[in-house]
């Protein structure tokens, strides 16, 4: 079954969905653009339209196979007509649209009853939260380039390298190897800077005996990549190897813990409790993981709030870390994926402690 005819099973047969946001979009149309909209019609995925305009209009019409490709106009006439024909009652918006964008369709198509209920944002969330094997194979290349680009920066980083000048050679070698772009913003932080999770690489050097924090992915195919190593340079001191190894046991405890069926809160439950028995509970601030594809952050979170259930395909970073205000931090982050019996792990970069 196609995504779009999953979606028109998905929808009730007097309602239509208009896909709005881009990264929706192209999970359902195969084609990157930023403009355009999906119509897709409850319980008949033969009569979906994608609109696009003049900027993608030929590349889409040869890209894209699931559905009807037609040059969209400003008005918003053809999309009431085709829902009159088809005759739709309710309209679907996602919920992750602009509050303008929102109006201009409550107005612009006043006849039908439009809304954007959390159900519709919620499928295509949970169905893109199980990755297809296709779709495997593009997180496994963006990991492979990643990984590609930890042994490069290994032999580059030196003391009185700045962090900025990490994150800009990590970012070349992976768009040099095969990377579309970077899959977030870099974090390359050294020393003291280490003890803010998502701290952003400027002007510190590296000196001896610091803690480096390298946290980066890449992008290939749409589909992005995640993962952190926290390396020493030249020598690790006591209490920083201390730490290290407490982290890493904690997202050892927590990649056994994943398997189909486990609730993400166990997961997350699992790390904490290795990292509080080491002494350290309230410096591990942040959640144990998220989801990844073709958002860096998407659906599993892995924390105690989530009421998640984990399901054989999804993609998930287990990522505890520790973070000495003042002093250092250290986080480990691996990329799995969820299977019946377990997980597979799909950093295979050491996650014992590197000095440099
Ligand atoms: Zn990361
Ligand atoms: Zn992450």
């Amino acid at each position: 079954m196609t995504r779009i005819e999953k979606l028109s099973k998905f929808l009730p047969e007097d309602s239509a969905a208009l896909v709005l946001t881009p990264v929706n979009r192209f999970y359902l149309t195969g084609f990157p653009s930023s403009a355009g909209v999906l119509l897709v019609f409850g319980g008949r995925p033969d009569k979906a339209v994608f609109f696009t305009d003049g900027r993608y209009i030929e590349a889409a019409k040869l890209a894209v196979n699931d559905c009807d490709v037609q040059l969209s106009d400003s008005s918003l006439a053809r999309i009431k007509q085709l829902l009159a024909d088809e005759g739709s009652v309710n309209v679907w918006l996602e919920t992750g649209i602009t509050v303008a964008e929102l109006s201009r369709f409550v107005q612009g198509i006043d006849r039908f009853s439009v809304s954007a209920p959390d159900g519709l944002t919620e499928f295509l969330t949970q169905t893109r939260a199980v990755k297809e094997p296709a779709e495997l194979v593009k997180i496994k290349e963006a990991q492979a380039v990643a990984q590609a680009a930890f042994h490069h920066i290994a032999d580059y980083i030196r003391p009185g390298v700045l962090e900025c000048e990490i994150a800009l050679e990590l970012e070349m070698f992976m768009r040099k190897n095969g990377a579309q772009a970077s899959a977030f913003d870099i974090i390359a932080l050294a020393g003291g800077n280490t003890s803010k999770p998502h701290g952003v690489p400027g002007e510190t050097a590296v000196h001896p005996g610091d803690l480096v924090l390298l946290d980066y992915g890449a992008v290939c195919g749409g589909y992005r990549s995640d993962m952190t190593r926290t390396v020493a340079m030249t020598h690790c001191g006591e209490c920083e190897r201390e730490v290290y190894e407490l982290v890493k046991s904690a997202g050892e405890a927590a990649i056994l813990a994943v398997r189909a069926g486990i609730c993400a809160s166990e997961i997350d439950k699992t790390a904490r409790e290795v990292i509080s028995a080491g002494g350290y509970g309230k410096e591990f601030s942040h959640s144990t993981g998220h989801g990844v594809g073709l958002d860096i952050h998407e659906a599993h979170t892995l924390s105690a709030a989530s009421t998640a259930v984990l399901a054989a395909g999804n993609v998930q970073t287990v990522e505890p870390g520790i973070y000495i205000e003042g002093a250092f931090g250290v986080r480990i982050e691996d990329m799995v994926v969820v299977t019946e019996e377990g997980c597979e792990n799909l950093t295979s970069i050491t996650r014992d402690l590197v000095v440099l």
